[in-house]
């Protein structure tokens, strides 16, 4: 063996052994290892003042949330090969696309965080579709990620958009030859539970939406001076920062932001009937955890 071989065999041994000292520790804890992760985080910030949905600083804030989501998974979430932010005008329909993608050309495991206005419409197909609305008002409709999701690496999402998590299971769409709704289009599972915080079903899924409004992130929680950017920004702290399952991360994101460890008493649990915060149409509203509220995210 020449010298020059040599060196390289020693090269590729150290190589071996500093990725075994990096992964044996994780294996070690309990956590997965995945051959690629990723975290896409949106925020489209179409912004929406007549009627006066959006009020001076939502969309700052809501810019802010983001970036403290991405700053945590960078810091605590090093070995992800992709972590992606899109805001404002590279949050398009086509982004949540290209993204789903990116997961199924080249991670296993994926988590995304989007925050901002959605509706819903037929589109020509006999049961209504679910889409969020991007940073230019064109629809992301829940079909148009099929296409990129069969693989199932979406494994936790959190979808801080009105009605996000209805209805659930989806409805089968005879155009589409599938089911309508995020929580289907993303996860690719009809059958999670549907209260994962009190009946959480060991999935591996979990998907954090709503039924009705979706909080505005500037709306006082009505506990000290927080509002919800506070409690999405408690609720990825104690998740990537700390490790904690779902269900612990809600229930400390509900101590210090909603005053209460128990999550299931408080408002934004609680089923609200006719809640009308716009002066737009009454909606029965509440926060909805599908699927598995013992998930930690890998
Ligand atoms: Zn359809």
């Amino acid at each position: 063996m020449g010298i020059t071989k040599r060196v390289t065999l020693i090269i590729s041994v150290i190589l071996f052994l500093n990725l075994l000292s990096i992964f044996v520790p994780q294996a070690i804890v309990g956590k997965t290892v995945n051959a690629s992760n990723a975290s896409y985080i949106y925020a489209p910030n179409l912004e929406i003042t007549n009627p006066p949905i959006d009020a001076d600083g939502e969309i700052e804030l809501t810019s802010a949330v983001a970036e403290y989501i991405r700053s945590v998974f960078a810091n605590y979430r090093g070995y992800y090969d992709e972590i992606r932010k899109d805001v404002d005008q590279d949050a398009i329909a086509g982004r949540y696309t290209s993204n789903a993608f990116a997961v199924q050309q080249m991670h296993d495991y994926a988590t995304v965080f989007s925050k901002g206005h959605a509706a819903d419409g037929y589109f020509g197909h006999p049961v209504k579709h679910h889409y969020l609305r991007d940073h230019y008002d064109n629809p992301m409709i829940d079909n148009s990620l099929l296409p990129y999701t069969g693989g199932g690496e979406h494994h936790f999402v959190v979808i801080w958009h009105c009605d996000t998590a209805t209805p659930y299971p989806g409805e089968y769409c005879s155009t589409c030859g599938s089911y309508t709704g995020l929580p289907y289009s993303y996860t690719r599972t009809n059958t999670m539970s549907t209260n994962g915080y009190t009946s959480p079903d060991s999935s591996g899924y979990a998907f954090v939406g709503f039924q009705g409004y979706s909080p505005q992130f500037l709306d006082p929680t009505g506990y000290g001076n927080n509002n919800y950017a506070n409690f999405v920004s408690y609720l990825y702290y104690c998740l990537i920062q700390y490790d904690m399952s779902l269900n612990s991360a809600l229930r400390e994101a509900s101590l210090y932001t909603l005053g209460t460890y128990d999550f299931a008493s408080t408002w934004l649990y609680q089923l609200k009937i006719g809640y009308n915060p716009f002066n737009l149409m009454p909606r029965d509203t509440r926060i909805r955890i599908l699927g598995d509220g013992y998930l930690e995210v890998a």
